[in-house]
């Protein structure tokens, strides 16, 4: 397979950018709540983890609150996020976890690591995979890390940004490697706009494509 060229991102960038307007980065959300958050919005729709993470810090005071209520109190306040009783322990151990190890809840020493190291230290906390790394880490300190959800997964794949074989977390280090640092976070935004638009998992527009002439996937899929 022809290996995908940073020239072909910033291309499809470009065009990309036309068509859903230019997307720069800010912070969402301090880091800890991004990382409860991101626990909440898994294997369900943006709408539902909005809902839960509202009820859940409308509920409670902080997020040093959340780390001592009981889980029970937790889950009452999340079960519009779905897996409430799975996400509720989930969440508690994580926040303690982290508790112990920095004597807080103030994650921005990350931002001061290299992106390697910083993924390694949130990756090893319990149920924290390579993509709520990334999300963190992008969204909350605007580090160059690139979180492939399944819109980015199917899209780039499509697109053969990455391999047919290559697997959701691999996806997430070879995309780093290709996409320009500066340029990641509005990469990732104009393909999840794209895969959730156009680029669909059933019935992909491709009529309507703007990046169609550079897609390999194009003749195969309409
Ligand atoms: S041409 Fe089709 S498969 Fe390729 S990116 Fe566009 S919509 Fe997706």
């Amino acid at each position: 397979m022809k290996k995908a060229s940073t020239s072909n991102i910033v291309r499809l960038s470009h065009i990309l950018e036309k068509e859903y307007g230019t997307i720069s980065w800010y912070p969402r959300r301090n880091a800890i709540d991004e990382l409860v958050y991101t626990i909440l919005s898994q294997h369900t729709s943006d709408i539902n983890s909005e809902r839960a993470f509202d009820n859940l810090m409308s509920r409670f005071d902080s997020i040093e609150a959340i780390s001592n209520a009981n889980v029970s109190d937790i889950e009452q306040s999340i079960k519009t996020a779905g897996l409430h009783k799975i996400k509720a322990v989930r969440i508690k151990e994580v926040l303690n976890i982290i508790h112990n190890k920095i004597g807080g809840f103030d994650l921005s020493f990350l931002s001061e690591m290299p992106l390697g190291d910083a993924k390694s230290w949130l990756k090893s906390l319990p149920g924290i995979g390579p993509k709520t790394a990334a999300i963190v880490l992008c969204f909350s300190f605007g580090m160059p890390a690139m979180p492939v959800d399944t819109h980015i997964y199917r899209v780039s794949r499509r697109l053969r940004l990455i391999g047919p074989k290559v697997s959701a977390d691999k996806a997430h280090d070879l995309m780093e490697k290709i996409v320009p640092p500066d340029g990641i976070f509005p990469f990732h935004m104009y393909l999840i706009q794209h895969g959730r638009k156009v680029c669909k998992a059933l019935k992909p527009k491709c009529g309507d494509c703007v990046v169609a002439l550079l897609c390999p996937s194009r003749l195969k899929i309409s």
